[in-house]
């Protein structure tokens, strides 16, 4: 039996990673579940939105299902997500965006994935005030972690069969940083010559995004871009709903979805748990459980096909009903 840190955050991330959970058991899958919270609920009583035990049990255990947390805001935290990916170094954020069968959008030939640089950039958080009206960030780009990350995202390309990355950037106006970042990605390109590489400005790739989607194959991108581009992308699949998502290091992997705790529906069962299901059935992937999460993923797109959404997607039923949908269909 394999045990995964399962790291409940707030918001909505209760309801949704239950729903994970729920649907993850009724396949029968031998999960030892290592339950730790996180986020607002625990830092009365442990002092940090992220105490040490969360890191330690995922170190340990070198796999993770995590639902959103929130970070509050000018407590004096460091952000939640980002503490843990640095932690854990888990350098490669990866958002695969793909449309799902019965999900109606303005596109159906979406299928894309994002690779964002997860340790630095504006991330970093290096800012301090000048003066009174004068604030400064660092944005702090590597040749270490552009080359790592690019090798990321052309051993993905390979590995899964795709033909093209593009290295995405605004190496016009930030010269050396973006300018480092495409430098190390040319560099990386030049090893794989069985791969297109193409070389696009952020502002241009986001108006072709939304015109021509289908163009595009694996983008590459450092941290902000990725941030920003990765929404822009679940946009075109369905919203932040369905957009599911990957933090993956050398020694650890964190699945979580590309949305945050989404506090104006949270506790109201509304929530759509598809995201978290669909970095599920990639945790199950990676731990070697490929069957179980085809019968899941099958299960997830049958229930749309019985035209059963939330209400995100225009539908009526609520988290908890549709997670029960997707358990029956598992069953029949
Ligand atoms: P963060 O900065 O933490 O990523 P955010 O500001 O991007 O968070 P989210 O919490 O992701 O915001 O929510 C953005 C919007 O998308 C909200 O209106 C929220 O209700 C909606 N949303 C996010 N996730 C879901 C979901 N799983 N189901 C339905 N709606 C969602």
């Amino acid at each position: 039996m394999k045990t995964i840190t399962l790291i409940q955050g707030d918001g909505i991330g209760p309801e949704i990673i239950n729903s994970a959970v729920k649907i993850i058991d009724a396949a029968k899958v031998n999960i030892d579940w290592d339950l730790q919270t996180a986020g607002a609920g625990v830092i009365e009583k442990e002092g940090s939105p992220l105490p040490a035990r969360v890191l330690e049990s995922v170190r340990k255990n070198g796999v993770a299902l995590k639902s959103p947390v929130t970070t509050p805001i000018g407590k004096g935290f460091r952000s939640v997500n980002v503490t843990l990916r640095k932690e854990l170094d888990l350098y490669a954020n990866l958002r695969p965006c793909c449309n799902i069968p019965s999900v109606k959008t303005r596109f159906d030939n979406v299928d894309i994935v994002v690779v964002r640089e997860n340790t630095e950039d504006l991330y970093a958080g290096v800012e301090k005030m000048i003066d009174n009206n004068t604030a400064h960030s660092i944005k702090i780009i590597t040749r270490k972690a552009s080359e790592r990350i690019a090798k990321f995202a052309f051993e993905y390309a390979v590995k899964n069969n795709r033909k093209q990355v593009s290295a995405v950037t605004k190496a016009n106006i930030c010269k050396l940083s973006d300018g480092l970042f495409l430098e190390s990605a040319r560099k990386i390109a030049a090893e794989y010559p069985q791969v297109q590489f193409k070389e696009i400005l952020v502002d241009n790739c986001c108006m072709q995004l939304v015109q021509n989607p289908s163009q595009f194959d694996v983008l590459l991108l450092p941290n902000l871009y990725g941030d920003i581009v990765s929404d822009l992308t679940a946009g075109l699949i369905g919203g932040l709903g369905v957009a599911q998502g990957a933090n993956i290091g050398e020694n650890c992997a964190v699945f979580e979805p590309v949305h945050g705790s989404a506090p104006d529906i949270a506790g109201q069962d509304k929530a759509n748990p598809t995201a978290i299901i669909l970095s599920a059935v990639e945790m199950l992937n990676y731990i070697g459980e490929k069957e179980k999460g085809q019968m899941i993923k099958n299960a997830l797109f049958e229930t749309f096909k019985q035209g059963i959404f939330t209400v995100d997607l225009g539908g009526g039923v609520s988290c908890s009903e549709f997670t029960d949908k997707i358990i029956k269909n598992l069953q029949e």
